[in-house]
């Protein structure tokens, strides 16, 4: 039993989730104001998403006990981050729904099946090469130089990176990388990156989040827009459909993010998915109608699906923990939201975590507005106020 059943899961159920970050409490917000109860399995007493549910089991991804509490209290279940172990969604798969499933989840968690997917979808990435092995990394051609190497599996916030110039650097971070499986990538010249969300259903009904322009910063997402016009629109639904025959291409149920590059000669190559809502679509939380994370309840839930229509310009800005510790300062001291909350606009979302860590995500702040001017100049303003560079 892997996907939701044929009939809903109504309110007044429970609704499980693996995994208890930010975006676990996201989805337990969208689940408990729609009237469900919710269910967290995190091992972190203090996990964002464990402190706001109605049950938080607080085990080991892989604990058989942890894995069969959930499975008994949840109607169904799905997760909030890729690397949840393959043979914990099995059990759970064994005596609930489970969406997405296991298998489309790992594929996403591993680099070289998720390019081999998009491959089959006819949809183009990176040129790159997969190093398993010396003897791949002997082979690999000096047109992917400079290139980006990466882990296959375990990245994020662009961990688990090197970028590498020549072929020694290669082989270099090849042996610092610990020789795990990685795919090095051709290092492209990028003029922009986008993202798009969508949501299948068991039925195959799809609908989708318009395209997301993002600004990354040292690996991490800093900045995401969205309004007509952030892309030219034949390249817009050139990454909408992309992002439809992929899902469809692995027959997935839930939400899906697909990473996009956009070239300087305005090609579009794809990056990389996440089987769960992204980071780049939070800003549908308070500009659109139906947020990503209502469509990730619905879709568990095997309620219909509706095109989530977007009803303001949006601008979101990642608050990581470097802006708890301005100037260089030794210790955290929280940033001046009385400040970003007197700009008209702005939606605070802050993640309910203790320490701040530089890289660390501590929240969003998105801006709506009257016009993409307005938003954007509150937006700006509030980088002023809390010390963020300029987009
Ligand atoms: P995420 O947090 O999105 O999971 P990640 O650690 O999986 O990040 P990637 O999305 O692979 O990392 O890369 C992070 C960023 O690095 C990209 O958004 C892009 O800005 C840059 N980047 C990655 N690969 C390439 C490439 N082949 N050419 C140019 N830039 C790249
Ligand atoms: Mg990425």
């Amino acid at each position: 039993m892997n996907h939701p059943p044929k009939r809903p899961i109504l309110p007044g159920q429970t609704l499980g989730v693996m995994g208890g970050g930010q975006l676990g409490r996201m989805f337990v917000h969208a689940a408990q104001r729609m009237g469900y109860f919710t269910a967290v399995l995190d091992p972190d007493a203090a996990s964002p998403a464990g402190l706001v549910s109605h049950t938080h089991i607080r085990t080991d991804y892989l604990d058989a006990q942890g894995l069969a509490e959930l499975a008994r209290v949840s109607a169904a279940i799905t997760t909030e981050f890729e690397n949840v172990p393959a043979q914990a969604l099995a059990q759970l798969a064994a005596t609930r729904p489970v969406a997405p499933g296991g298998d489309a989840v790992a594929v996403a968690q591993d680099r070289a099946r998720e390019k081999a997917h998009f491959t089959r979808c006819g949809v183009p990435c990176a040129p790159n090469a997969v190093i398993e092995t010396p003897a791949q990394l002997a082979a690999v051609g000096n047109d992917l130089l400079p290139g980006i190497l990466k882990t296959a599996r375990l990245g994020y916030d662009g961990k688990g990176q090197v970028r590498v110039a020549t072929r020694e650097a290669l082989a270099q971070a090849w042996n610092d990388l610990r020789q795990v499986p990685c795919v090095l990538e051709k290092m492209l010249p990028l003029a922009a990156e986008c993202s798009v969300v969508v949501a299948r259903g068991a039925d195959g009904q799809m609908v989708h989040l318009p395209v997301q322009l993002n600004l990354h910063r040292e690996g991490i997402l800093a900045v995401t827009e969205v309004h007509q016009g952030v892309l030219p629109p034949a390249r817009a639904q050139q990454a909408i459909e992309a992002t439809r025959s992929i899902a469809q291409g692995l027959g997935y149920v839930g939400v899906l993010c697909v990473e996009f590059f956009i070239l300087q000669d305005g090609s579009l190559v794809v990056n990389e998915m996440a089987p769960r809502p992204h980071n780049s679509g939070h800003w549908s939380l308070d500009a659109c109608d139906v947020s990503q994370f209502e469509l990730q309840v619905r879709a568990l839930a095997g309620l219909p699906l509706v095109q989530p229509r977007a009803h303001s310009p949006a601008i979101m800005l990642n608050l990581l923990g470097d802006l708890w510790f301005r100037e260089g300062a030794k210790t955290a001291s929280e940033p001046d939201w009385a400040a970003v909350l007197a700009l008209s606009g702005a939606h605070l979302h802050l993640y309910g975590k203790t320490e701040a860590r530089p890289g660390r995500k501590m929240g969003h702040l998105t801006f709506t507005g009257p016009d993409v001017a307005a938003v954007r100049a509150n937006a700006l303003a509030a980088c002023d106020v809390l010390g963020l560079a300029p987009f």
